[in-house]
C-alpha cells in the first residue's frame, strides 16, 4: 500500500466518496428500471430484466472492487458495464429512436468525471460508433428489430433519466463549488504567508525596527522625493559598552534592552521617519526635514531617550549611546557613502568619550583615510617585511661610551604618505595590527642584539617600545620570553620601555606579566618621564630600572630656570631610588654640558646619532667607542 493511500489527501477521499454515491444512484435507478421493465408489456422484457439485473450485480461487485482497494478498476468497469448495458437496450428497443439514447450524453459526462480524458476518449468514440450502426442497421434493415410503441415504460424511463441529469449536474456543480471554496482557502494562504514573507524580508526579527535592505530602499525613495528646503539626516547609533551588559547579565537581557531601546527610537519619529538596527547594537535613523529643522535637539532627545534606566532582573542600569550624523540635501548621495560618513562621525563621538553626538565633516574624511592607509599600508608591510628596526645610541655621559641602543620602528618602503612611528602607533594602537608589529618589534630587537653579541660588542642592550595595550595582552610576558630563547639572548640585554600611564592603571594583568619579566632579568625604563603624572609611587611598586626624562625638558635645561630644575629634581630623586637616567632628545653639546655637571647618567640624541640601521649603527659603535674596525666590518660581513 503506498503512503497516499493510507493516509488518502482530501481530494482523494472526495472522489471515492462521490464514486460510490454515483454508483448508488445508478443502482437506484436501475431498481426503477426493473420495475418500470415489469410494469410495461413488450416482448423484449425478459432479456431487459437479465440485462439490468447483471448491470446490477455489477455494480455491487464494483462496491466491493472498491473495498480492496481496487478503485480504478472498478471505475473501468462501471463504466462500461453502463456504456455496453445501454447500448443493448437501445439496440433492444429499436435504436435511435428510443429513450435509451438520452443516456448517451449522461455516459460521455460520467466518462470524464470517472476516469479522466483516459476513460473519455474510447467512451465517445464508441457511442458515436455505436449510433452510427445502430443507425445505419434502422436504415438498412440487415437485422430486423421489432418496431417500438410508445408506452408508460417509455415515459418513466426518460423521467428517470432526467432525474439522474438532474443528480449529475446537482453533484457536478457542489464538487465544483466545493473546489473553489478550497482554491479560496489556499489562495488566502498564500497570500498571508506572501504578506509574511514580505514582512520578514523588511524587519528586523529581534527589535521589529526595519532592517538594512528596508533602511537603503526607503532612502532611496526619500532622497528622490526630497523638496528644495528639506533635507535627509541620517543619525548612526551605537551603543556605548553594550557588550558588559551581555556580558554580565546574559544574552537575553541584553535582547530585551534592545528592543526597549527600540521601542524608545520609535517614539521619536514622525510617520515620515525610519528607524531601522544594521545589526547587534547598531541603529540607523532616517529623518526628513526641512533645513530650519534643530537637529542638535533631536540628536540630544535619542542620547536622553537610551539614558532612560532599564530593570534587569533586580538591577537597575544606565545606557549611554555615541551617535553620528550625515545629512543629505540632494540625492547625489548613495545610502552607502551616507551611511560610512554617519559612521565616522559616531567613531568621533566614542573618540570624545561617548554619551554624545558628532557631525561628518570633510576634516573627519581625511582623518578616516589616513586611518585607513595607515592600517591597511602596515599591514601589508609587516606581511611583506617591509619593515625595519632602526637603533639610535644611548651614550655613558661619564665613560663617552655607546652601551645600549633604543630601537625605534621604521617604516620606509613602500609608505604612501612618509608616515612616522608617532603618526602611526597612535592609529595601531587600537588594533589588532599593535600586537602582531609589536610581536615582530620584539623578536627582531633580540635578534639584532644577539648578532651585535656575536660580532662582539657583547655588552651592548636594546631597548624596545612597548605600548600599554600589548602589555594588557597576557601573552606578552611569554612572546618575550620566547623570542629571547629563539635569539639567544641573556634577558638583561633586553629592556622593555613604557609610559608611566600604563603603570598606574592597577591592572592586574599588566602587573603580573611586568612581575614576571623583572623576574627574568628584563631591564624596565619609563618613558617620556616627567609628561604624565604626579604620583610617583609606581616607580617603587614596580621596580623600575631607568627614566626616560622627556625631550621636552632636556631641550630648555640650558635656557630655562625652571627646566633646568626639574631635570636636576628628577637626576637627584632617581639617584636616591639608585635609578639610572637617560636624557632624551639632545641635540647640542651645551645641552650635554649641563647634563654632564647634574650627574645625568646617559644621554641619547641627534647630538650622537639619529636611529641608524643595522649596519651603519655597528659601524658608528666602532667608530665612537674607540674600538678597533674588525669587529664592524666583520659584522657587517656576516650581515651580507
Ligand atoms: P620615543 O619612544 O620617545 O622615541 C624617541 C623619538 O624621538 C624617536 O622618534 C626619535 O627618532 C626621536 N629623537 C631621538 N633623538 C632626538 C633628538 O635629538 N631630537 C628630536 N627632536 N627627536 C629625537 P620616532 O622614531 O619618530 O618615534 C616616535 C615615537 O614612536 C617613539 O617615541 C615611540 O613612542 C614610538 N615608537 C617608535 N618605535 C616604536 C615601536 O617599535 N613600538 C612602539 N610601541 N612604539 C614605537
Ligand atoms: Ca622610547
Ligand atoms: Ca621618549
Amino acid at each position: 500500500m503506498t503512503e497516499s493511500k493510507k493516509h488518502p489527501t482530501e481530494r482523494d477521499v472526495f472522489t471515492i466518496k462521490r464514486f460510490r454515491q454515483v454508483m448508488w444512484a445508478v443502482f437506484f435507478l436501475t431498481v426503477l428500471h426493473l420495475i418500470n421493465i415489469f410494469l410495461g408489456d413488450n416482448e423484449t422484457k425478459l432479456t431487459k430484466a437479465i440485462v439490468v439485473s447483471g448491470v446490477m450485480a455489477l455494480i455491487g461487485f464494483n462496491f466491493y472492487l472498491t473495498k480492496i482497494d481496487k478503485e480504478a478498476l472498478a471505475r473501468v468497469l462501471f463504466l462500461w458495464t453502463l456504456i455496453l448495458s445501454v447500448t443493448y437496450v437501445s439496440w433492444l428497443n429499436g435504436a435511435l429512436g428510443d429513450t435509451s439514447m438520452m443516456r448517451y450524453p449522461l455516459l460521455v459526462i460520467y466518462s470524464i468525471f470517472l476516469g479522466g480524458i483516459r476513460l473519455f476518449f474510447p467512451t465517445v468514440a464508441f457511442l458515436i460508433l455505436s449510433v452510427l450502426l445502430l443507425g445505419a442497421n434502422a436504415i438498412y434493415g440487415w437485422i430486423p428489430n421489432p418496431p417500438r410503441q410508445l408506452g408508460w415504460d417509455q415515459v418513466i424511463d426518460a423521467t428517470l433519466i432526467i432525474m439522474i441529469a438532474a443528480y449529475a449536474s446537482w453533484t457536478v456543480n457542489s464538487d465544483f463549488n466545493a473546489t473553489l471554496r478550497n482554491l479560496n482557502i489556499e489562495n488566502d494562504k498564500v497570500l498571508k504567508s506572501r504578506a509574511t514573507i514580505q514582512l520578514m524580508a523588511e524587519r528586523d526579527a529581534l527589535t521589529g525596527l526595519h532592517n538594512r535592505p528596508a533602511c537603503e530602499t526607503y532612502y532611496k525613495k526619500a532622497t528622490a522625493e526630497l523638496n528644495d528646503n528639506e533635507q535627509i539626516i541620517l543619525l548612526f547609533l551605537d551603543l556605548d559598552n553594550f557588550k558588559s551588559v551581555n556580558d554580565s547579565f546574559g544574552h537575553n537581557a541584553g535582547d530585551g534592552l534592545l528592543i526597549t531601546i527600540a521601542e524608545e527610537l520609535k517614539r521619536l519619529l514622525q510617520p515620515s521617519d525610519l528607524a531601522c538596527r544594521l545589526s547587534g547594537d547598531e541603529f540607523v535613523l532616517i529623518i526628513k526635514r526641512n533645513d530650519l529643522f534643530n537637529i542638535d535637539q533631536f540628536a540630544d532627545g535619542i542620547l536622553k531617550a537610551i539614558n532612560t534606566p532599564y530593570h534587569i532582573h533586580d538591577s537597575t542600569i544606565r545606557m549611554t549611546g555615541s551617535v553620528g550624523i550625515a545629512i543629505a540635501s540632494d540625492d547625489r548621495t548613495e545610502f552607502d557613502e551616507m551611511r560610512k560618513k554617519a559612521d565616522i562621525a559616531m567613531y568621533k563621538s566614542k573618540q570624545m568619550g561617548k554619551n554624545t553626538f558628532s557631525y561628518y565633516s570633510k576634516r573627519l574624511q581625511e582623518e578616516n583615510l589616513r586611518k585607513t592607509s595607515i592600517l591597511t599600508g602596515l599591514k601589508d608591510a609587516l606581511e611583506n617585511n617591509l619593515l625595519d628596526l632602526h637603533t639610535q645610541p644611548k651614550v655613558n655621559l661619564s665613560t663617552n661610551k655607546i652601551e645600549s641602543a633604543e630601537a625605534l620602528m621604521r617604516w620606509n618602503r613602500s609608505n604612501p604618505y612618509n608616515f612616522t612611528p608617532g603618526e602611526f602607533i597612535p592609529v595601531i594602537e587600537s588594533t589588532e595590527l599593535i600586537h602582531e608589529i609589536g610581536k615582530w618589534g620584539v623578536e627582531e630587537a633580540c635578534r639584532i642584539c644577539r648578532r651585535w653579541h656575536d660580532a662582539g660588542f657583547d655588552n651592548m642592550s636594546i631597548a624596545v617600545n612597548v605600548s600599554s595595550v600589548q602589555l594588557m595582552r597576557s601573552n606578552f610576558s611569554t612572546l618575550v620570553f620566547k623570542a629571547l630563547q629563539e635569539s639567544g639572548l641573556a634577558p638583561q640585554f633586553l629592556e622593555i620601555e613604557l609610559t608611566e600611564h600604563v603603570l598606574i592603571q592597577h591592572n592586574k594583568t599588566v602587573k603580573n606579566q611586568l612581575k614576571y619579566l623583572k623576574d627574568l632579568g628584563v631591564q624596565l625604563s619609563i618613558d617620556d618621564f616627567g609628561t604624565g603624572y604626579s604620583n610617583l609611587s609606581y616607580l617603587i611598586n614596580f621596580k623600575v630600572d631607568t627614566i626616560k626624562l622627556d625631550q621636552s625638558f632636556i631641550a630648555k635645561v640650558n635656557t630655562s630656570s625652571e627646566h633646568f630644575a626639574v631635570v636636576k629634581a628628577v637626576i637627584q630623586m632617581a639617584q636616591i631610588l639608585d635609578l639610572s637616567v637617560v636624557a632624551e632628545g639632545v641635540e647640542s653639546e651645551a645641552v650635554k654640558q649641563v647634563l654632564i655637571d647634574l650627574k645625568c647618567d646617559y644621554g641619547q640624541g641627534y647630538l650622537w646619532s639619529k636611529a641608524l640601521p643595522e649596519g651603519d649603527f655597528i659601524k658608528e659603535v666602532a667608530r665612537f667607542n674607540g674600538d678597533n674596525d674588525n669587529k664592524s666590518s666583520d659584522f657587517i660581513k656576516s650581515e651580507t
